[in-house]
């Protein structure tokens, strides 16, 4: 663990060194160019707001949001991000999604961003626990706080798994954080990367519901 941590810091600096090529068309500037982020980025394929609305609806939360479809410049985007160590995507992904919540709804003051927790063995493998970064990311962008107040309960994997094995094992996934004090009034803002099912989704927020929370919105980059 001393050497991930070690590793970690060493690209931190490396980031700060050497310059970015844009992650979309191969530009030099910055890991999104300006360009991309005006013109680009328009080609996501947007999500219907019923389609949004339905979903929310089925996970029994109050709102759900999502930058776009799982595909094309959104898709590659969230690879590179997590399987590719591109770690400074964080930033323009979190700012992509905070601009995309904040045209459609005006965020409580009291807002409280919460990722999904990671299972160890991916931070491990990729050397960061991007879903935190995103969650931090996010709260700076949207001014509000963040707080990892989930934790896994077991270490299974999803990839490969059915469905009906996928939502067993979700259900057990996740439990309160120990000593976390849930406020009943809040507005919780559960932070994923990419939503296939929703039953993770659906678990984290159980879990959540467990200690009191009362209202619930999801954010994530990506619906697949
Ligand atoms: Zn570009």
């Amino acid at each position: 663990m001393r050497n991930v941590v070690k590793i970690t810091t060493l690209f931190s600096w490396l980031d700060l060194l050497i310059p970015h090529y844009c992650q979309m068309c191969g530009a030099l500037g910055g890991i999104i160019c300006e360009r991309c982020k005006n013109y680009n980025t328009l080609r996501i394929e947007r999500l219907d707001p019923d389609d949004s609305a339905e979903l929310a609806n089925d996970l029994n939360l109050q709102k759900f949001f999502a930058v776009g479809f799982y595909s094309g410049p959104l898709a590659n985007l969230i690879v590179l991000y997590k399987f590719h160590a591109c770690r400074d995507l964080a930033r323009p992904l979190a700012e992509l999604l905070a601009g995309v919540l904040q045209q459609k709804q005006k965020l409580p003051d009291n807002a409280i961003v919460v990722p999904i927790p990671t299972v160890a063995k991916h931070i491990r493998q990729r050397g960061f626990d991007h879903a935190r970064r995103l969650a931090v990311e996010f709260a700076k962008a949207t001014n509000r706080g963040h707080q990892q107040l989930l934790r896994r309960k077991t270490s299974t994997v999803q990839v490969g798994s059915r469905q009906e094995e996928r939502i067993n094992q979700a259900a057990e996934a996740f439990e309160l954080s120990p000593h976390v004090k849930i406020e009943q009034n809040a507005t919780y803002i559960l932070l994923d990367d990419v939503c296939t099912t929703g039953a993770t989704l659906s678990f984290a927020a159980r879990a959540l519901r467990s200690g009191g929370a009362k209202t619930i919105w999801v954010a994530c980059l990506a619906r697949h």
